[in-house]
């Protein structure tokens, strides 16, 4: 199967990456189960060994036929020349991180990463000698001087989770192009649907593949995307420490991609509708939505996103006691620590992004205590808004 250039992202999600692996007429690629590849002779085994990236296989921890297909569509998606397959969102992230820093490199980063990344950042790099530094997230200029500073590796995510603060990515990426530094985009929250950050100019893609690329919140997962080149140690890196996904699930997350495309045009639909009911609403005070005009980071999100993506945050008038009454009533949300599922979930960013970090820790990250994360489900978005109205109802009581 040949995709023309110019075929769309619903018709990529469906048709792309597993062509090599259809046998006896299967549409569906087999979960290939076996940790080992046998060979006809040992000058064969010996060059397959030797072969980079493989498609004749040796032993599963390298590379395996499931994920191989995975990895293909992915790249399809991500518009990227490879992308590789790991256990998790966080294998994905630490994976990137440890292949391509050493002692004595200097990170530079945004205070609003996804919870596991900042501990990363703050308990694990500075052990192994690696400089951290995170800037205000809203701070292009800040961003710009300590890239000047000295910069191996840009570290961003946008939209950011749970605060959805906009960076703008192609500025971003010229800035650590200048001093010579690779940036790297956690693209979790925007999914390839979205935003395309590769096109922007950045070198690396990551998801965390649990979220809206799976979309059922039964698998975890997590991609990485970008040159052969940049992924090649990366790579190297995943078979040696083990963070390869299983063929079980890169099967289970090959069958939601065909759904992507799909999923997320809804998940669009449904988080602006949901932010503009909310914005509209006397017991709510503030909506964090990068599709509401209102938003600081709608012009650059306009500009660099096809969609805003399904995910929101908002303050309910009242603090604290407020959200947790309307969290508690809600009947359409699973108050759960996710985001990305078919169906809604809702809860508090101290029980869900951050709910690694210490109470502390926490209130270091400015993040209000209250601030209510809404992750739009593929539901009808007219019962998504009666369900937010009646919990609003119950805190006005
Ligand atoms: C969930 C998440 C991760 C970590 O992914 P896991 O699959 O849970 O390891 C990383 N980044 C972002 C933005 C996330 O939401």
């Amino acid at each position: 199967m040949i995709l023309r250039p110019e075929a769309g992202a619903g018709t990529r999600a469906v048709w792309a990456g597993e062509e090599n692996l259809f046998s006896h007429g299967a549409t569906v690629v087999p979960v290939y189960q076996s940790v080992l590849y046998a060979h006809d002779t040992v000058e064969a085994w010996h060059d397959a060994i030797r072969q980079e990236p493989r498609d004749v296989y040796t032993y599963a921890r390298t590379s395996s036929p499931t994920c191989d297909a995975l990895e293909r569509k992915l790249a399809q998606l991500d518009g990227a020349e490879r992308s590789l397959s790991f256990a998790t969102g966080m294998a994905a992230v630490s994976s990137v991180l440890l292949a391509l820093l050493k002692p004595g490199d200097r990170l530079v980063s945004i205070k609003d990463t996804y919870g596991g990344t900042n501990l990363v950042f703050r308990d694990y790099l500075p052990k192994f000698g690696i400089d951290v530094e995170l800037v205000d997230t809203d701070d292009e200029q800040s961003l710009r001087a300590a890239v000047k500073r000295g910069c191996r590796l840009l570290y961003l995510e946008s939209p950011t989770n749970p605060t959805l603060k906009i960076l703008d990515l192609e500025s971003c990426a010229r800035m650590a192009h200048d001093v010579g530094a690779l940036v790297v985009v956690d693209n979790t929250v925007a999914t390839p649907i979205n935003q395309l950050p590769l096109r922007n100019g950045c070198d690396i893609v990551l998801h965390s593949a649990t979220k809206f690329l799976s979309g059922h919140s039964d698998v975890l997962a997590g991609t990485v995307s970008g040159s052969s080149e940049l992924l090649r140690p990366i790579a190297r890196f995943r078979g040696i420490l083990g963070t390869v996904l299983s063929a079980q699930s890169a099967s289970l997350v090959l069958r939601s991609l065909m759904t992507l495309e799909l999923r997320v045009r809804r998940h669009n639909e449904n988080a602006q509708a949901v932010a503009e009911f909310l914005a509209g609403h006397r017991l709510v005070e503030k909506v964090f939505y990068p599709g509401l005009p209102s938003h600081r980071g709608h012009a650059v999100a306009r500009r660099q996103m096809a969609g805003f993506g399904g995910m929101l945050s908002f303050l309910p008038r009242g603090g604290l006691a407020a959200s947790r009454t309307l969290l508690n009533t809600l009947q359409l949300a699973h108050l759960g620590s996710s985001l990305g599922s078919v169906a809604t979930l809702a809860g508090l960013p101290e029980t869900t992004s951050h709910a690694e970090l210490s109470p502390e820790e926490f209130r270091a990250t400015g993040i209000a205590a209250n601030l209510v994360r809404y992750s739009a489900g593929v539901e009808n978005a007219a019962d998504l808004i009666d369900d937010l109205a009646q919990a609003l109802t119950a805190i006005d009581s």
